[in-house]
């Protein structure tokens, strides 16, 4: 892989967003391997298969009201017509029986029709007289009939692989006769935070000390049911141990995720360990916040080292992770919808990176969508973070941003 100049700043060429989800996307495949999982197991995961209806969807023909089948031939045309009502036809009990001339039952939504019937009128546009069923003129035939197939026929393609299974086709799967699917199987993920400075939860802070939030962002992250995740930890500022860690983690995962030491300080040695562990780039992205970024391999397992920074974590995890693990999961690919918006607070911007700008999107009656800034923009606030319901994603070509400026924004 190699470092390829998009947009140029000041000092050094970096890679632009685009140009590094792309070369993300082409050098990851998806996993092949699968397993068969009931429906209750499939919810978010994804088809390894094509799957394909094994009935017709309605199996049989029936009303889609409740009411009264009748043959349309029997209604006398411009004037109301008496027909007598000879059964019922409940969902579930059908009438086993057949329509003659002058004949009508009773039949509830859901219900099968017979078999010469091809029309239902709902119950509230008749009149009942004894057995007697009056249809008014103004009756209309051939109505209210569900037919055989004419959601899903048997053998039609319900889903293609790659399709992220959702409650909906839970319900279609059920209804056309599919118990069971083919879906990739979990992938394994593990996450490390790095930093001397970084305590646990619930130990008293040192001078120099912080509590390790990013294991809390990243695992909130990566809840998803197609990933199996596991909290490795912190390790330390330090190269033997770094490396060890890595090497260990890669012989068991997919992907190792690492937030921290990827800034100029620490990279010298990251980069060190990071080269001779695997093959490992170290990115500089047009992207804020979020620049420095390596990603790589070591051994078979796909390795992410992002920022220190929560929000710089948050930022590139949506951007560029995300987007890959969907890749290795062997999802389709999503693209990522910006919805217009306009701006009502100024923003302020520098030319050359792709700004991820923490807003908080609203809408008022008519419709119309504006965004204001979720407060303090920089990369270690968490507060603001907290606030927003979208990135305010400005382009790396654009300047500060005026009130009332039409901007483009990414729900959270
Ligand atoms: P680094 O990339 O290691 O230089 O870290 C950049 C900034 O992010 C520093 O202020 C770190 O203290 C902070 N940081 C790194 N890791 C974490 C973490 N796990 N939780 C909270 N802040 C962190
Ligand atoms: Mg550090």
């Amino acid at each position: 892989m190699m470092i390829e100049s998009c947009v140029i700043t000041e000092k050094k060429p970096l890679l632009s967003v685009e140009k590094a989800q792309q070369k993300i996307q082409e050098v990851i495949f998806p996993l092949h391997e699968n397993e068969i999982v009931p429906l209750k197991k499939a919810l978010k995961r994804i088809l390894d298969t094509n799957v394909f209806a094994q009935i017709n969807l309605p199996i049989e023909r029936n009303s889609a009201m409740d009411g009264y089948a009748f043959k349309s031939f029997d209604l006398s045309m411009n004037k109301a017509t008496i027909l007598k009502n000879i059964g019922v036809s409940w969902a579930g009990k059908p009438f086993n029986g057949e329509l003659k001339t002058g004949e009508c039952i009773r039949i509830f939504t859901g219900a099968v029709l017979p078999k010469n019937a091809d029309s239902v009128v709902m119950q509230e546009l008749i009149e009942i007289e004894g057995e007697n069923i009056i249809f008014s003129a103004e009756t209309k035939i051939k109505q209210n009939v569900r037919e055989i197939g004419e959601d899903v026929k048997q053998g039609d393609l319900l889903f293609a692989a790659g399709k992220e299974i959702t409650a909906v086709d839970l319900g279609l799967f059920a209804a056309s006769g599919v118990f069971e699917v083919s879906v990739k199987r979990h992938l394994n993920i593990i996450f490390f935070s790095t930093g001397d400075e970084l305590v646990s939860l619930k130990k008293p802070l040192q001078s120099g000390q912080i509590y390790d939030s990013n294991r809390y962002l990243l695992s909130g992250l990566l809840d998803d049911r197609k990933y199996n995740v596991i909290d490795g930890g912190v390790i330390t500022d330090d190269k033997i141990i770094l490396e060890k860690t890595l090497l260990e983690a890669a012989k068991k995962f997919d992907v190792i995720i690492t937030t921290g030491g990827a800034s100029v300080g620490e990279a010298d040695y990251a980069k060190e360990v990071l080269a001779k562990c695997g093959d490992v780039n170290f990115w500089k992205i047009a992207m804020k916040p979020g620049k420095p970024l390596a990603f790589g391999k070591i051994e078979n397992c796909y390795f992410f080292g992002l920022p220190g920074n929560p929000i710089a974590v948050a930022a590139t995890f949506e951007v560029i992770v995300k987007p890959a693990l969907d890749r290795l999961s062997g999802a389709d690919f999503k693209p990522i919808w910006k919805i217009k918006a306009v701006c009502k607070t100024p923003l302020n911007k520098v030319i050359g990176r792709q700004d991820y700008q923490r807003g908080i999107l609203s809408q008022d009656e008519t419709g119309n969508l504006s965004v204001i800034s979720a407060g303090k923009q920089g990369s270690n606030i968490l507060s603001a973070m907290s606030k927003a319901n979208c990135y305010i994603v400005l382009p790396a070509d654009c300047a500060d941003v005026q009130i009332d400026e039409s901007v483009s924004v990414v729900l959270l």
